[in-house]
């Protein structure tokens, strides 16, 4: 199963992804977390893409298309993937359908993760991520059981800089920018399917898992 969750920033793309990855045995390809593993190690891409995530903005498609190539090279995509944070923009998706297109594959669903400007807001300057495992936690909606630590691995929790509040409006503004054209890429193509996803994330998760069984059959 080749899926693409798509939607704003704070939608749940990466909650969701990481579920569905460990029910499925998929891996879950999320560029922002390639992209924040490169800042991190200070790579050439890191140091190139660093200042524009700092800013909200969209890291140039040509980077972040050699980036997802070198990924795809990874033979356990064979079995499927669930892919967040990329296409963003139209051409990522065409970039997107002509790597997999090479290697005789092609997305299978796209599921649009809609949410209120509201409830991201919330959700995304509420938000800490673990510095080793990447699992999300909320300060008031989810918090840790102990504070500043992950549930599962014990690793520090920190905010990202780019969930302060100033850059979030950013990143929803330039994502306001790219997904209509994404989303008519993909009704077309008839791969689209929309779901709320203010609503809680296991009852998400549910409706996913039942588009995907219905996709299957
Ligand atoms: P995310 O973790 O998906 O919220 O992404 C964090 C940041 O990484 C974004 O605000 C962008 O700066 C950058 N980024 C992630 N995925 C992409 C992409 N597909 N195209 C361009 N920039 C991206």
């Amino acid at each position: 199963m080749y899926l693409v969750l798509l939607g704003p920033p704070g939608a749940g793309k990466g909650t969701q992804a990481k579920r569905l990855a460990e029910k499925l045995g998929l891996p879950h390809i999320s560029t922002g977390d390639i992209l924040r593993q490169n800042v991190l190690l200070d790579t050439d891409l890191g140091r190139q893409a660093k200042d524009i995530m700092e800013q909200g903005l969209l890291v140039p498609d040509d980077l972040v298309a050699k980036m997802l190539d070198g990924r795809f090279n990874n033979p356990d995509i064979k079995k499927g993937f669930i892919l967040d944070g990329y296409p963003r923009t139209l051409s990522q998706a065409y970039s997107l359908d002509e790597i997999l297109a090479s290697k005789g594959l092609a997305v299978d669903l796209v599921v649009y993760l809609d949410s209120s400007d509201q409830v991201i807001i919330k959700r995304l300057t509420g938000r800490l991520t673990c510095s080793k495992c990447g699992a999300n936690f909320h300060t008031i909606n989810m918090p840790p059981k102990v504070k500043g630590l992950c549930d599962s691995c014990q690793g520090p929790l920190y905010q990202r800089s780019d969930d302060v509040e100033i850059t979030v409006c950013k990143r929803l503004e330039v994502y306001k920018q790219q997904v209509t054209s994404l989303i008519e890429y993909y009704k077309k193509a008839k791969k689209l399917h929309s779901l709320n996803a203010d609503l809680g994330a296991q009852v998400v998760l549910n409706q996913i898992i039942e588009l995907l069984v219905s996709v299957k059959a």
